[in-house]
């Protein structure tokens, strides 16, 4: 199946000059949804992986019904101030703007193996974040992993120590 042809491209969403991939009408197809699911699914069933993390907002989306379907834990990274319990923090800069996220002290035990998860990477700055945020409460990453790559952004070199994943890849940005 050729997932781009669900994603819908809106220009100048948030801002001009910006292409943004809209994941709500891939999601919003109940086939093309659980096929996408499925293809994360099947790729990191019996591998020993215990929790699959996500990230706000998108990344929860995929994440939670990929983990479901593996019967293994999600673990949400969220924006600054959304989480209840102790946190850990760190700073992340967007294609727009500058922010803070946060995961549960708790959440991941040291020496888990996890998969990290979003819908898109585009500068890799959050995922970057994100993956720091895991490392330091000693988990491990056994690869993470996206809907949509925007290739010429080189996000992944940001986040090159770890394996990655993209399945739908644009080579504009
Ligand atoms: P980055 O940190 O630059 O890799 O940005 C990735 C995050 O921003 C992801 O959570 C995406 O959902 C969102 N994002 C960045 N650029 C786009 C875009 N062109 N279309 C949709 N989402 C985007």
């Amino acid at each position: 199946m050729d997932y781009s042809d669900y994603i819908r491209t809106i220009p100048d969403f948030p801002r001009k000059g910006i292409l943004f991939r809209d994941i709500t009408t891939l999601v919003g197809n109940g086939e093309v949804f659980r096929s996408a699911v499925d293809l994360f699914v099947e790729r990191y069933r019996g591998k020993g992986i215990s929790k699959i993390v996500g990230i706000e907002a998108r990344g929860f989306i995929f994440g939670s019904a990929i983990a479901y379907a593996l019967g293994i834990g999600f673990v949400p990274i969220r924006k600054k101030g959304k989480l209840p319990a102790e946190t850990i923090e760190e700073s992340y800069e967007l294609e727009y703007g500058t922010d803070y996220m946060e995961i549960h002290k708790d959440a991941i035990s040291p020496g888990e193996r996890v998969v990290l998860f979003d819908d898109l990477i585009a500068t890799g700055g959050t995922l970057r974040a994100a993956m720091n945020l895991i490392e330091r409460l000693g988990g491990r990453i056994y690869e993470i992993s996206c809907l949509i790559e925007l290739t010429p952004l080189a996000g992944r070199e940001k986040i090159a120590n770890v394996p990655f994943f993209s399945v739908v890849k644009y080579d504009v940005d």
